[in-house]
């Protein structure tokens, strides 16, 4: 063994070690979450649920025995053993039991007296009262002798593994995320009290499991401490399947056990381990009290004199301890979340490492790509664009907006108005239906009598919903020459009749900001269904390229502008539409529980999406009535529920918007509207009472709206809390 180029190799300085400066729960959390994403990467778990092929229980002294053959989606059939006190009524807390790597199911659950006197470890949990799942790691015992060839078998299934590009240790965690999910679902499990116990082996698959897992979990390792450079230099015992491929480029051991923090966490070691170093291990231990003291969580180290072993009694005696209280109440449910998994990101990487290492880095394939993706959810041919205030712009641009009035729904966002201000248009507001939240069409039937010298339309599909009247509106539009641009920033995919967002209007608008229902980072798409789409659509092109009049070209034939969207956010667009039909099936399947679950709530109505609509669920609407006041209600949802309601489509109407009640009344601020009576300007009604004034049906809707979370990783539990907290302020 090359010593000099081993020793070498292991003082690498892992870029995401726990950093001094981490001195807050704050900080420590948020270096937790890097290390952790960084993890997962590096780990690739399959999510996949473990299947129960058989099941035979018995029961001898005292103890019930549930014999489980285990199947893994990644790695075959394995086995596994509930054992549970005999006499058990009601739930129980539950531990998870991961051996080392020579344990046998039979030893762990002290059905063959064990080889070590501590090895019988869910033998001793179960006698202390708890339910236990051990699980083998399933290493070993499958290849016969002459193919073997004295080499561990282990070390031959990791090796096929990163053949793969996967890990032995990813698949036992996958393996062990599985099993804890049975465990979880067990009747005689309390869900709540749930714990992981490893020793050495399994101690590195049970950290890795709480570290990969949904929710913190307490975790008892045993002989399992120290720093990967020590345990592979001096020993060359680091076993593939107890590290993950790359982890020092990141992290060392230490690192992983001090992102657990504030999860409780007991730790032991021997001093006579013939595979570790005290004096590593408690320079380990150090390092994961001081986050433990940062992160104010509960941390028991033992240095005991055994050899490479567990001591059940403090293991016992901590899990005891750990899984007394329920744990803490469930995190926080976000006003939204932005989720990516492994797979997604790794698409995501591999094509933006193409990107870079082909140089081309904006108006390549990547963009070719996007497009080609996002006519699924449109119906037709687009052109990605750097934002959806882009699309909107050069929409409005190719139209010739310039000097001439463009109406827009009073409700929208401003982004609406600005891109046809900025466009060189006049902006006058019109009022909206209260059915479908589009285009009102009688107020806007009276905004184009009023204003002949209309340009454009802008209807704003709100929330995801393409009004059953926009059929009317266009119609109106189609009968005075005026062109109509969908502003469908947050309708991808919903539809009127079967049509999609986005192919009504000559142009249509998309957005893939963040918070949209599919995102590039940053970035837009005009759609083109007019009468000569090909024509328009290359107009969008060379908008969006400094008005260069073909690709590469020195001409410039207009005054475009640089609203190209980059191969970069192109990659993670594509990723995110080509997984959109999940989206849409998620966010729809959970708006439809909503619906269920708000049935009698009072003061609380749902947003009926009318006939002939099939929402995006871009945002789920329903009305508070009665005397509910909105900020108080959110606050309150907040502070004593943990519930952050999404925000609203919009609170304010844009004729109350500083800029328009600043500008002068021909940039526009005099609203064009209402059953045929003068319209007032938008400042003239401030403070003037409720559902008064121009505007009413917009008016109304701001002032009572509410958006609940709503997002595909929301699960059905989070959906219940929300119900629970509103039902709860409501009643
Ligand atoms: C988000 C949004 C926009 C602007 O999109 P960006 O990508 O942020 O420029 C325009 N209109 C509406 C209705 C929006 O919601």
């Amino acid at each position: 063994m090359q010593t000099t180029h081993l020793r070498h190799l292991l003082t690498t300085e892992p870029t995401l070690r726990r950093p001094p400066s981490v001195d807050t729960p704050e900080a420590h959390a948020a270096w937790s979450r890097t290390l952790r994403a960084t993890l997962a990467r590096l780990a690739r778990v399959t999510p996949a649920p473990l299947g129960v092929a058989a099941t035979t229980t018995t029961t001898a002294e005292g103890l019930r025995r549930d014999r489980l053959t285990l199947t893994s989606p990644v790695r075959g059939t394995f086995h596994g053993t509930l054992l549970a006190p005999e006499d058990t009524t009601g739930r129980r807390p539950a531990v998870l039991v991961l051996g080392g790597r020579h344990a046998r199911m039979e030893q762990l659950t002290g059905e063959t007296p064990p080889d070590f006197p501590d090895r019988n470890v869910a033998e001793h949990l179960a006698r202390a009262g708890f339910v236990t799942l051990s699980i083998e790691h399933g290493i070993g015992g499958g290849l016969d002798e002459e193919r073997r060839a004295g080499r561990d078998e282990g070390t031959l299934l990791a090796h096929a593994f990163a053949l793969t590009g996967r890990s032995l240790l990813g698949a036992l965690v996958g393996d062990a995320l599985g099993a804890l999910d049975l465990l979880t679902a067990h009747p005689l499990a309390d869900p709540e009290r749930v714990g992981l116990f490893g020793h050495s082996l399994g101690a590195a698959v049970a950290l890795h499991t709480a570290l990969l897992g949904p929710r913190p979990l307490p975790v008892c390792a045993a002989s399992h401490l120290g720093s990967y450079p020590a345990l592979f230099a001096r020993l060359l015992t680091g076993h593939e399947g107890a590290v993950l491929p790359g982890v020092l480029e990141y992290a060392d051991l230490p690192d992983l056990y001090a992102a657990l923090a504030p999860a409780p966490l007991h730790l032991q070691y021997g001093t006579a381990d013939a595979y570790l170093e005290p004096a590593d291990a408690r320079a380990a231990a150090d390092a994961v009290r001081r986050a433990y003291a940062t992160a104010s969580g509960p941390l028991e180290v033992r240095e005991l004199p055994m050899g490479h072993g567990t001591h059940v009694g403090h293991a016992v005696d901590f899990l005891t301890r750990a899984l007394a209280q329920p744990a803490d109440a469930a995190a926080d449910v976000p006003a939204q979340r932005i989720h990516f998994d492994v797979a997604d990101r790794r698409a995501i990487l591999d094509r933006v490492d193409l990107a870079l290492a082909s140089g081309h880095l904006t108006q390549g394939p990547e963009l070719a790509r996007f497009e080609d993706r996002a006519r699924t959810w449109t119906g037709v041919a687009g052109v990605a664009v750097a934002s959806g205030a882009a699309a909107l712009e050069i929409a409005l641009r190719i139209v010739g907006v310039a000097d001439r009035t463009v109406l827009v729904p009073v409700n929208t966002f401003f982004a609406t108005a600005a891109a046809a201000v900025r466009a060189g248009a006049r902006v006058r507001f019109v009022d909206i239906e209260l059915d479908g939240l589009g285009l009102d069409p009688a107020a806007l039937r009276t905004a184009l009598d009023r204003y002949p010298d209309t340009a454009a339309v802008l209807p704003v599909h709100i929330g995801g919903i393409v009004s059953p009247l926009l059929g009317e509106v266009v119609a109106l539009c189609a009968e005075r020459g005026v062109a109509v641009v969908e502003d469908a920033a947050h309708a991808l995919g919903a539809t009127l009749d079967g049509r999609f967002a986005g192919s009504f209007g000559r142009f249509g608008a998309f957005s893939f900001f963040p918070t949209k229902v599919a995102v590039s980072g940053e970035g837009g798409l005009v759609t083109c269904a007019g009468a000569d789409p090909a024509s328009d659509a290359e107009q969008v092109r060379r908008w969006r390229d400094h008005g260069k009049s073909a690709q590469g070209s020195t001409l410039h034939d207009r005054p475009g502008g640089n609203w190209r969207l980059s191969e970069l956010h192109a990659a993670v667009g594509t990723v995110d539409l080509e997984r959109f039909d999940r989206t849409l099936a998620a966010r729809r399947d959970l708006a439809a529980a909503y619906d269920e679950l708000l049935d009698g709530v009072p003061h609380l109505r749902a947003h009926t999406v009318p006939e002939g609509v099939r929402g995006n669920y871009y945002k789920y609407l329903a009305y508070l009535d009665g005397p509910v006041d909105r900020a108080l209600l959110k606050k309150r949802l907040r502070e004593r529920h943990g519930v952050a309601l999404a925000g609203e489509v919009y609170d304010h109407l844009l004729c109350d918007q500083p800029y328009f009640t600043r500008t002068a009344p021909e940039a526009g601020t005099e609203a064009g509207t209402g059953g045929g009576t003068e319209a007032e300007t938008g400042a003239g009604t401030r403070g003037g009472a409720e559902a008064e004034g121009p505007f009413p049906r917009a008016r109304w809707f701001a002032r009572h709206h509410i958006a609940l979370p709503l997002y595909p990783t929301l699960t059905r539990a989070e959906q219940f809390r929300v119900v629970a907290a509103l039902r709860a302020e409501l009643s």
